[in-house]
């Protein structure tokens, strides 16, 4: 690192290397001045950088994951390390790095999936997106997931985009993934799958959909797949959200985008992908798995959604729900509502500052977190002082017999990947197993 005599070097640890990881990381090379200087020393689980942009981002949405190309012109600045396959709260604790390092910035996003809190979801054939998603995107904890697709019907909870790219993944014709960077495992259990209508289920009306107008403006462009949604929701929404003067620009878009969906003429295929709102599942059947959701009929009273006592039911052997995410805790650290507690992004009374989605709770793009790890980086670096002595994490690794995977030992997995894709026409295969992945080191 070149440094002038009078200039300051801070370390900074950041935790996790998803996009607010990579963005904070971004904040404080640009925060750098003659005077003010940071080695960034990054910690990750995975023996893979890049967090939800390669275990949650939806295999046929390649463009999203081109932001990796930013996070590796970040990751090979100067004065960057990265530390995959090292664990905050297993190889290290909390407590070392807030003694080690200048600042410790918590980037752990929200692993796990919130419950939908009913009767037989624990059966066989229930399973939340927070385990199917990193199933389908090769996460190699997540490589053994049960998921039975020998149903012809499949059923999502949820009315955000998570909701879509875990129906659209069911919904599609499986050679439409074949040239994407599907995990194998789970492509192989695709093409076998016997779904071929999925239902997604939101429990509010279609005027507060959490999906965004391009996701469902993509929908009615699906070769193999019909996307229905009832015209009379979209009227009936309309003509609640009337009486409410000028609609806000993003709710007029996405009742725009569903009226285009449920109008654009159906193709007569198989596949059949529909939508369904205020329905709330209220119980879930079977004897040894899944065989049937019941939900409670909803309504909307003076703008409130209310749950009647009129209910239906749907036949189905998969259930997924898709209904938000909640920090995995960390030991050293409060949660509140899933979240790290924190001001700002500042874990008062202590050096460890948090962002994106451990920060935030689950809501926002990618892009969301660089504005939001920017100003949390002001913040730590307003309260800097005196620098502690140098670290080296890999000598303190090493002493322990943790194998930590570099920059340069990540870029061979990457190369690997991507070689390994070519042929196939596929932009990448990735590796789901760890020894795979620390045998290339
Ligand atoms: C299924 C899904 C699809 C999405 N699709 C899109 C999309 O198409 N476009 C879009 O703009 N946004 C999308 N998003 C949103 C986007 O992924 C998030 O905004 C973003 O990933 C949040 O970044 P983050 O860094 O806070 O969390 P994450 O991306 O989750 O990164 C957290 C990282 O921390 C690591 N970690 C966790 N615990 C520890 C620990 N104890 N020690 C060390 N490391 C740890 C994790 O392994 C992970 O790599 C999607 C989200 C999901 C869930």
């Amino acid at each position: 690192m070149v440094s002038n005599s009078k200039s300051r070097v801070f370390k900074v640890a950041i935790v996790g290397a998803g996009p607010a990881g990579y963005f904070a990381a971004q904040a404080l090379q640009n925060l750098q001045t003659p005077e003010l200087k940071f080695e960034i020393d990054m910690i990750e689980r995975l023996p893979t950088p890049w967090g939800l942009v390669r275990s949650g981002v939806a295999p046929d949405h390649p463009k999203i994951k081109t932001v990796s190309k930013v996070f590796e012109k970040i990751a090979t600045a100067e004065g960057f390390q990265l530390f995959c396959n090292v664990e905050l709260g297993k190889d290290l604790t909390l407590t070392e790095l807030t003694n080690l390092y200048d600042a410790v910035v918590i980037a752990t996003g929200t692993s796990r999936g919130r419950k939908l809190g009913i009767p037989g979801e624990e059966l066989r054939g229930s399973l939340s997106a927070a385990d199917f998603v990193p199933w389908y995107n090769a996460h190699p904890d997540y490589v053994d997931v049960d998921v039975p697709l020998d149903t012809d019907t499949a059923v999502v909870i949820g009315a955000g985009n998570v909701a879509m790219d875990v129906a659209r993944m069911l919904a599609l014709e499986p050679k439409e993934l074949d040239v994407t960077d599907t995990a194998n495992h789970a492509l192989a259990e695709l093409h076998k799958s016997a779904i071929r209508q999925v239902h997604v289920f939101g429990r509010r009306g279609p005027e507060h959909v959490a999906f965004t107008s391009p996701e469902l403006r993509e929908l009615p462009k699906l070769e193999h797949t019909d996307v229905e949604i009832g015209e009379c929701d979209i009227e009936d929404a309309l003509e609640r959200v009337s009486i409410q003067g000028e609609l806000p620009k993003d709710v007029k878009s996405n009742l725009d985008a569903m009226m285009l969906v449920a109008k654009t003429p159906k193709k007569g295929n198989e596949r059949k992908l529909n939508f369904h709102f205020l329905a709330s599942p209220i119980e879930i059947k079977g004897k040894d798995r899944v065989e049937e959701v019941v939900f409670a009929i909803n309504e909307v009273k003076d703008g409130k959604v209310v749950t009647t006592s009129d209910t239906y039911s749907v036949k189905t052997g998969l259930i997924i729900s898709a209904i938000g995410y909640e920090a995995d805790p960390i030991p050293g650290l409060t949660y509140v509502d899933g979240k790290v507690s924190n001001v700002d992004g500042h874990v008062e009374n202590s050096n460890v500052y948090v962002v994106g989605w451990a920060k935030r709770g689950p809501s926002g793009v990618i892009g969301t977190n660089k504005s939001d790890a920017a100003g949390v980086m002001e913040l730590l670096v307003s309260n800097l002082r005196e620098p502690k002595p140098k670290v080296e994490l890999s000598e303190k690794l090493q002493e322990r017999g943790v194998i930590h995977v570099s920059q340069s030992a990540w870029e061979k997995i990457n190369a690997s990947e991507v070689a390994a894709g070519e042929p196939l026409g596929k932009p990448r295969v990735k590796f789901v197993k760890r020894e795979e992945m620390l045998g290339l080191q």
